[in-house]
């Protein structure tokens, strides 16, 4: 899950199989804060040991809750480029991080692969803390550093139980929303299914923390509301208006349109893509595109020309109607310029770019007939 906090500029970490990976600035009060708590909990535990030594350990353990958090991160960033969605950085925040991917999974299958591979990663880095304890440290004497061991342990399947919650914006919900996409072929559909259900996680967070309350249980109380509340804020503003639930007026077709694209990687086989794309997308033209810049359009009708016996040995790029004028339009185009323009480019929607020309989302007439 990603939150953002204040509006600074991530500081550049290094390099992981290429991908840059940037952490965010609120990073830095949770060192020293995580590894004093890990520094005053552990004396309580294995008293004895010098001062130092529990300051170390405290340290060290948020480092590899770092590198925990990394773990996962990447794990959807590699998946993401093996299904063909280049990764552009990871970026952790203070809650966690998060992998930008170039658009939405054109299949409901990349969907699904990218936001599974998440939690796994921290389940199974859980277990080698664990499994690392018990055979490494079993029967020795090192009491301070199996303790540490056992709580990554226990924070990795944390995180991996709590981001597999089926709601969006956690990584459940996109397995949710991907299991509901093909079940239905209908990924609007899915997409508001699963941001219902991710507020019902935020509400039985909240109920559950006063639950908490109730019986004295201060810090797991506050923690379930605060997370309930910024799932719900999440939901609600900014983040939900890129899942396509929430569409505020404001006269221009940034305000209506699809966040979520659905983007053809030029190199994709033609047979690939009407099967698995084809096969869960209603459309009748898709973008087709590498590093969120537009290559051109995919025609369903032209598409129709092409000989079956052709299929397996074409790409998407052999196929398409080059880029051209008529395929984009400004984020920043109002309601009323748009609906000419797209009533007069023959295709009846347009890519949405921003200003430096980047995709940031698809419009079509009825988008703009539903919202006038
Ligand atoms: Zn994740």
């Amino acid at each position: 899950m990603k939150i953002k906090l204040i509006d600074t500029k991530p500081f550049h970490i290094c390099r992981i199989f290429g991908i840059p990976v940037r952490a965010h600035y609120s990073w830095l009060p949770v060192f020293p804060l995580y590894a004093w708590v890990i520094a005053s909990y552990l004396p309580r535990e294995v008293p004895g040991l010098p001062l130092y030594q529990y300051w170390t350990l405290g340290f060290i353990t948020t480092i590899l809750l770092f590198i925990s958090v990394l773990g996962h991160e990447l794990a959807h960033a590699l998946m993401a480029r093996v299904e063909g969605l280049g990764t552009g950085n990871i970026t952790l925040y203070i809650f966690g991080g998060l992998a930008s991917l170039e658009g939405q999974p054109a299949r409901p299958s990349s969907e699904f692969k990218i936001a599974v591979v998440g939690p796994a990663a921290s389940f199974i880095i859980g277990t080698i803390f664990f499994l690392a304890d018990h055979y490494l440290l079993f029967g020795t004497s090192y009491l301070a550093t199996g303790q540490v061991l056992r709580h990554l342990g226990l924070v990795n399947w944390f995180l991996a139980g709590f981001n597999i919650l089926p709601g969006l914006p956690l990584d459940g919900g996109r397995v949710l929303r991907a299991i509901l996409w093909k079940l239905n072929k209908n990924f609007r559909a899915a997409t508001a299914s699963a941001v219902r259900a991710g507020f019902m996680i935020a509400l039985a967070l909240v109920v559950s923390g006063i639950y908490f309350f109730l019986y004295r249980e201060w810090i797991t109380g506050v923690w379930s509301i605060i997370v309930g509340l910024i799932i719900a804020f999440m939901l609600g503003t900014a983040d939900g208006r890129a899942y396509g639930v929430w569409k505020v007026k404001r006269g221009t077709i940034e305000d209506v349109m699809n966040r979520d694209v659905v983007l053809v990687p030029p190199e994709m086989m033609v047979k690939d893509f009407i099967d698995d794309v084809l096969a869960n997308n209603h459309h009748t033209s898709f973008p087709v595109a590498r590093d969120k810049r537009l290559h051109g359009l995919l025609m369903l009708e032209e598409l129709k020309a092409v000989p079956r016996d052709e299929w397996p040995r074409l790409k998407a790029s052999d196929c398409m109607r080059p880029v051209d004028a008529s395929m984009f339009i400004s984020s920043t185009t109002t309601l009323a310029q748009a609906q000419s323009i797209l009533a007069g480019n023959g295709l009846g929607r347009a890519v949405v770019l921003d200003s430096k020309g980047f995709i940031v989302g698809l419009v079509s007439l009825s988008d703009i007939g539903a919202k006038r």
